[in-house]
């Protein structure tokens, strides 16, 4: 989808005359940050890096030196910023990010901006601009006001982009926004999003299941609202992120049934929580890994941690027995409930989660079916002992595309890489789809692959039973 409008610069707030000093700035910064910690762990985070007298004293020491207060923060800010991006350790080079993030509020207060806002006002149906959009500058940012968004840094699959595909706003990254000024008019060119209406009819052409992608019980109604034939993926993790405590089995068991309640019987494909990597729990130790990417992420992590996964197991198992009891013709044909586990490697963590799940219900196998996300070259490799041990499988090609093509999915300079068109990506595909039908099970598709309208008619050709799709 091509859209075009008066561009909005993002940064704009990092530009304007210092109209508060660094002090003042910092106090204002402080207290908004503790505000916004209370409900949101990325702000605690970033509550922490403004605290470290580290960053206080950078910025005085250049102010004796003789620098100007915005010249002092910024010289600040390159010192710090390329300690963090030159440390040995994936995970706390990552942080390099929050801390870009507290120092663009406190350039934005100097700036005499509303900085909770992320100093930017919106006009209705603007361009957003920007170098890079962090993970923090989502809660920040007024979608409901933006057409579309430039980006230079930062891949489709970053979680910026998603939120903003859910939503249909287009997003064109990599691309060249030097010499772009407020109000210019610009054009974004997005592939991914728009040609919905081509896709479905293609899926519903071809005779395929059209499932929705949701995080949210919001996203899973608007989704069922508009005709998806169930839901191919709900990230349960959002329900775990954003509080500081575990969400108990009841309060799970309520909104896992609300799910199944609102999807009326079609299917509810429950991706078990998916934390690890780059989604920390601020509630669970979680220890500072060389390469989370590769670390205790997915059913790796859930599988380490079973008082926490069995509350979950619990609270799916719970759900499914409310909603049985209440439309007993929901399950005639099995049940509607797919608990599906995340970055599977090896046929015995499906036989594990098994095993706890019978220790919670004997019974579990009428209440959901098991399948499992191909997301690993190991589940490529082995995926005829994976299929057996599965009821279905949905490829996740957001993760597949970065393990196959060991590029980070988040890397903007390995991103020439990271194409789940590439030749390699699409044999995994092919491989994953033939297992699936000669074991009899049905495969999907849940990466944002299947929202791409140059890739649906290779996936349809591959011969995928579902497509899920980020939105409808
Ligand atoms: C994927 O990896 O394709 C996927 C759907 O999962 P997530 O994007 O949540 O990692
Ligand atoms: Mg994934």
């Amino acid at each position: 989808m091509k859209v075009s409008g008066p561009a909005k610069l993002w940064e704009k707030k990092r530009s304007g005359a210092a109209v508060r000093s660094f002090d003042e700035s910092y106090g204002l910064v402080h207290a908004e940050l503790a505000r916004q910690a209370e409900t949101e762990p990325v702000f605690a985070a970033h509550l922490e890096i403004l605290e470290d007298p580290m960053l206080q004293d950078a910025v005085h020491d250049g102010i004796a030196s003789g620098l100007s207060e915005p010249a002092a923060l910024e010289a600040a800010r390159g010192s710090i910023v390329s300690m963090f991006d030159s440390i040995d350790d994936e995970y706390l080079r990552a942080r390099a990010d929050d801390v870009r993030d507290v120092f663009a509020r406190l350039g934005a207060a100097m700036c005499g901006d509303d900085t909770s806002s992320g100093g930017i006002l919106l006009t209705k149906g603007c361009i957003l601009v920007a170098d890079e959009l962090l993970p923090s500058d989502t809660s920040l940012i007024d979608f409901a006001s933006v057409a579309g968004i430039l980006c230079h840094r930062g891949s489709t699959t970053s979680h910026v982009c998603i939120i903003a595909h859910s939503k249909g706003i287009p997003m064109q990254m990599g691309a060249d926004i030097s010499g772009i000024h407020d109000g210019d008019i610009v054009e974004v060119d997005d592939p991914l999003v728009g040609g919905i209406g081509d896709i479905v009819s293609r899926i519903r052409a071809a005779g395929r299941k059209l499932y929705i992608n949701a995080g949210n019980l919001d996203d899973l109604c608007e989704g069922m609202a508009a005709g998806a034939d169930g839901v191919g993926l709900f990230r349960t993790e959002f329900l775990f992120l954003r509080r500081d405590s575990i969400p108990g089995r009841d309060e799970q068991r309520a909104i896992y049934r609300d799910a199944l309640l609102a999807c009326g019987g079609k299917p509810l494909t429950l991706r078990t929580l998916d934390v690890g990597g780059d989604k920390q729990l601020p509630y669970v130790p979680m220890p500072a890994e060389e390469n989370p990417f590769l670390g205790l992420r997915g059913i790796r992590f859930c599988l380490a941690n079973l008082d926490l996964f069995r509350l979950q197991l619990g609270g799916a198992l719970d759900a499914a027995g409310d909603v049985r009891r209440m439309h007993a013709e929901w399950f005639a044909d099995g049940s509607p409930l797919r608990l599906m586990l995340p970055m599977v490697c090896r046929a015995d963590e499906i036989r594990q989660v098994k095993d706890i799940l019978c220790s919670l219900d004997p019974d579990y196998g009428n209440l959901l079916s098991l399948g499992i996300m191909i997301e690993t070259p190991a589940a490529v490799l082995d995926v005829e002992s994976l299929a057996s041990e599965s009821a279905f499988f949905s490829v996740g090609t957001n993760d597949l595309t970065q393990y196959v093509m060991a590029a980070d999915r988040g890397n903007g300079s390995v991103a020439y890489l990271y194409d789940p068109m590439a030749s390699p990506v699409l044999k995994a595909l092919d491989i994953t789809v033939k297992a699936a039908h000669s074991a009899g099970i049905p495969v999907g598709i849940c990466g944002e692959l299947a929202s791409d309208v140059r890739a649906v008619p290779v996936l349809l050709d591959l011969g995928f039973d579902s497509l899920s799709l980020s939105r409808l």
